[in-house]
């Protein structure tokens, strides 16, 4: 049967000039972005879909940050993404950089998610940065080979926003799409890593928790021994493999699984818990309704299993769900180099490097009950200028997960540090090329380099 299809008229819309940089997507790296580009000189509008900043360490409620060390535990992140995790330590909203407890990385970052909400408007604010909420980039007008204006559309109505450089840390590469850009497939017969819909659980007893762990060494992953658990303000678990496959055998959870994540602030009483998953092409409206559902009654599920089996959780309830279903992976642009798997295995470095990563590769199974792939990265890798840049389209640059990269590479740069210092990467690029006049893509990389190592960038 043919679509039925519908001619959608043309109308005249207002044309806003008043910007040297635009950046679609007020989320992890885009934040980032939009300060590097303002800092930088560039006169700045951020434009957010939804109705709060900082994306999906906000939205998804994170268990915590990581990839500002690598395996070594050295630095590999700083500059702007550092200055955020100071303003939120500063301000009480993080007690920093911790030990991660399942040794799976050297370090992670817990925040609250309400405080961070507030202080990352604020240090957009601060930083003068003009913004605006509720308003998704849904379309785009070229001219030449370039990218000549975005296009909004929000309760004001439908407007253009043209710029002399545009970074598009949607997540989606939705400003990409919309000019045509060619995305990296997934591959065939493979499917993107899962959405999932994290939840906190309020009413836990950590203590209790702890002596489970203790009897049950067997069934976590564990960098420490369980008793230096004890007397920690904050703790993080991997496993509890053995209760779920009782609750799934027994049918209180319908879906199976062999491990869960655990994030628990002790003093509160609160945990994330990272277990939902869904497979879903994160691009197409109708599948992410459906998944919505299916989490949400995971969501359901999971909190009936925490109170029949998990000690200490007897009188837990549900403290908070994610805004909204959380993606892993979707659309990755065609770059002008694409970094591959045995890059990040090899921690290999670029004369055009911009950013550092070193978190292990991260890849949940979207069909399976655990992850297909879990592996360390010994030494850390650069990310190269070239990855964030598209293929033949100019006046655009990316950053955060939707840049060019193997699905392997990925799971390793979608990390939110790497995400960030990709965000100081791409916003001062713009910044430089909007100023200098030049094209994003023929950009002198040794004076960006050095803008960024001068601003604390480690590259
Ligand atoms: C379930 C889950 C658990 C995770 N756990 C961790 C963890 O524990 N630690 C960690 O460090 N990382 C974790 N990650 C990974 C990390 O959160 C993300 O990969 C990273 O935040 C991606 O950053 P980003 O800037 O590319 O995207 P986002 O942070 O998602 O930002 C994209 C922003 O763009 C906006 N947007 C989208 N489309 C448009 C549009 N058309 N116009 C305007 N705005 C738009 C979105 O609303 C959003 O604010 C997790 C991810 C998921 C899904």
């Amino acid at each position: 049967m043919e679509t039925a299809t519908l001619l959608e008229p043309e109308r005249r819309i207002r044309l806003v000039s008043d910007y040297d940089v635009v950046v679609a997507g007020g989320g992890t790296a885009g934040v980032v972005a939009a300060v590097a580009a303002r800092r930088n000189g560039a006169r700045v509008l951020l434009l957010e879909r939804g109705g709060f900043l900082g994306g999906h360490i906000a939205s998804q409620l994170l268990e915590h940050r990581a990839g500002w060390f690598d395996a070594g535990g050295n630095r590999i992140v700083g500059g702007l993404a550092d200055e955020l995790v100071n303003l939120l330590v500063g301000n009480g909203a993080s007690p920093g950089h911790i030990r991660d407890d399942t040794g799976y990385t050297r370090f992670r970052l817990p925040v609250n998610h309400e405080e961070f909400k507030s202080l990352v408007t604020r240090w957009i604010a601060d930083s003068g940065v003009d913004f605006l909420l509720f308003s998704p980039v849904c379309a785009a007008a070229m001219e030449g080979s370039g990218l000549a204006a975005v296009i909004v559309e929000n309760k004001s109505g439908r407007l253009a926003y043209r710029a002399k450089a545009f970074v598009d840390c949607t997540g989606d590469a939705d400003v990409a799409h919309a000019v045509g850009c060619e995305m990296l497939s997934v591959g065939p017969g493979a499917a993107t890593q899962p959405v999932s819909l994290l939840f906190k659980l309020g009413g836990v007893d950590h203590s209790r928790m702890i002596d489970y762990v203790e009897e049950h060494p067997e069934d976590f992953k564990m960098g420490v021994a369980p008793q230096a658990l004890r007397g920690r303000a904050f703790i993080n678990l991997w496993g509890f493999g053995s209760l779920l496959n009782r609750a799934y055998s027994e049918g209180v959870l319908s879906f199976e699984r062999n491990e869960l994540h655990h994030s628990g602030n002790c003093a509160t009483g609160e945990a994330i818990i990272n277990l939902t998953r869904y497979a879903a092409d994160a691009t197409e409206a109708q599948e992410m309704a459906r998944a919505e559902v299916a989490l949400r009654r995971q969501v359901l599920e999971a909190l009936a299993f925490f109170r029949k089996y998990v000690p200490g959780c007897e009188k837990s309830f549900l403290a908070a769900t994610a805004a909204c279903v959380g993606v892993r992976e979707s659309r990755r642009i065609a770059g002008v180099y694409e970094l591959r798997d045995e890059d990040v295995r090899t921690g290999r470095q670029f004369d055009d490097a911009v950013a550092t990563g070193g978190f292990p590769i991260d890849s949940h199974d979207p069909r399976g009950p655990s992850m297909d792939g879990t592996e360390q990265v010994r030494k850390a890798y650069q990310i190269p200028f070239r990855s964030l840049v598209p293929l033949a389209r100019d006046g655009l640059i990316v950053a955060g997960r939707c840049i060019s990269a193997s699905r392997r590479a990925l799971a390793s740069a979608r990390i939110s540090g790497t995400c960030m210092a990709m965000g100081h990467a791409a916003g001062t690029a713009a910044a430089l090329a909007a100023k200098s006049g030049k094209s994003l893509r023929s950009l002198d990389i040794q004076s960006l380099q050095a803008t960024l190592r001068a601003q604390g960038a480690v590259i």
